[in-house]
C-alpha cells in the first residue's frame, strides 16, 4: 500500500498522562523528516486503553506539540474535533482486518489468562518484555468465527523464521518467530484491537510511508511485519530513534513527571532547551 508517493509521516501519542522529552525529541524528528521530504504529517490519537487515556491528556498534548513548533497536516483540529484520526473512532477498520487474518487462518482465539501462561513457561520470566507466548498454549486446529466476540484472539508466528528489516536509523535488524516473540495478541476480549494490530491498520490506511518511533518499538515491529505480510499489504520504512533517558539511566515513562514537557515549560524553559536536554540524554 504504501511504495511511490510523497512522504506521509505520523505522530502517534497515547493520551495516558503528559508528553515527556522522549516524546518531545521523537516527534521532533518526525516532523523535522517529514518537512526536509517536503511531506505531510499525520497526528494520530492512540487512545484504545480507555482505562488510561483521556481527552484532557489529548488536548494537553497537542497543546504541548504546538509549543515544540511541531505542526500536522492531518488529524484532530484544536477545537475539539478529534475526527478520524483517533483509533477509538476506528472499530470497523479494525474488525476488517481481524476478518481477513481470520479468513487466512493465522489467527485463533486464546482463552488463556496471564496466569495460565506464566504457569505454561518453563522458566521464569525476567527483563522488561513480554515473555514468548507458549505453543504448547496455540491450539492444533482452527475454530472459524464470524466475530471476535469477547475472546482474546492471537497472530500464529512462523515458529523460527527471521523477520528482517532495515531500520533507517537503527541499521539492520533481525528477530526470530518462536524465540524472540511468540504467538502475540490481535484482539483482546475487551472488543478493542491490540496495539500491534490497530497501528499496522492505520499506518495503512494512513498511507504513511515512514513511520518514526522510539527504539523500544523495534521487536513490536517484526511483530507487525508479520501482520503487513499476511493481509497482503506493503510495509512503510520505519525509522526507530533512540531513548531518552532520565538521569539514573532508566527509561522515562509517564510516570517521569519532573522530565514531562508540561513542567519544564511551566519552570520557564524554552522549546529548544527541552530538545537540547532530550539530546543529552540518549542511550
Ligand atoms: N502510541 C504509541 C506510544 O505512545 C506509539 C505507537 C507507534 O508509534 O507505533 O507509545
Amino acid at each position: 500500500m504504501s511504495e511511490c508517493r510523497t512522504y506521509r509521516g505520523r505522530i502517534a501519542p497515547t493520551p495516558s498522562g503528559q508528553l515527556h522529552i522522549g516524546h518531545a525529541r521523537t516527534f521532533h524528528i518526525a516532523h523535522e523528516r517529514a518537512r526536509s521530504a517536503a511531506g505531510k504529517l499525520v497526528l494520530r490519537i492512540e487512545d484504545l486503553d480507555s482505562a488510561r487515556c483521556k481527552d484532557e491528556y489529548s488536548r494537553q498534548m497537542m497543546a504541548d506539540l504546538e509549543w515544540l513548533g511541531i505542526r500536522w497536516d492531518e488529524g484532530p483540529d484544536r477545537c475539539g474535533a478529534f475526527g478520524p484520526y483517533v483509533q477509538s473512532l476506528r472499530i470497523e477498520h479494525y474488525l476488517k482486518a481481524w476478518k481477513r487474518l481470520e479468513e487466512a487462518g493465522v489467527i485463533y482465539p486464546s482463552p488463556h489468562s496471564r496466569k495460565d501462561v506464566e504457569l505454561a513457561l518453563s522458566a521464569p520470566h525476567e527483563g522488561e518484555g513480554e515473555p514468548v507466548f507458549p505453543v504448547e498454549l496455540r491450539p492444533a486446529t482452527a475454530r472459524r468465527a464470524d466475530a471476535p466476540s469477547g475472546m482474546n484472539w492471537r497472530f500464529r508466528v512462523p515458529d523460527g523464521e527471521s523477520v528482517r528489516f532495515v531500520d533507517e536509523c537503527a541499521g539492520e535488524q533481525e528477530f526470530v518467530a518462536g524465540k524472540d516473540f511468540g504467538d502475540f495478541l490481535v484482539w483482546r476480549k475487551d472488543g478493542w484491537p491490540s496495539y500491534e494490530l490497530a497501528v499496522v491498520v492505520d499506518d495503512a490506511e494512513m498511507q504513511i510511508s515512514e513511520v518514526v518511533r522510539g527504539a523500544d518499538l523495534l521487536l513490536s515491529t517484526a511483530r507487525q511485519l508479520l501482520l503487513y505480510k499476511a493481509l497482503g499489504w506493503t510495509a512503510p520504512r520505519f525509522f526507530h530513534c533512540p531513548l531518552v533517558r532520565d538521569a539514573e539511566g532508566r527509561r522515562l515513562a509517564k510516570r517521569s513527571a519532573g522530565l514531562s514537557v508540561a513542567k519544564l515549560r511551566e519552570e520557564g524553559f524554552s522549546s529548544e532547551k527541552v530538545l537540547a536536554l532530550a539530546n543529552t540524554r540518549m542511550g
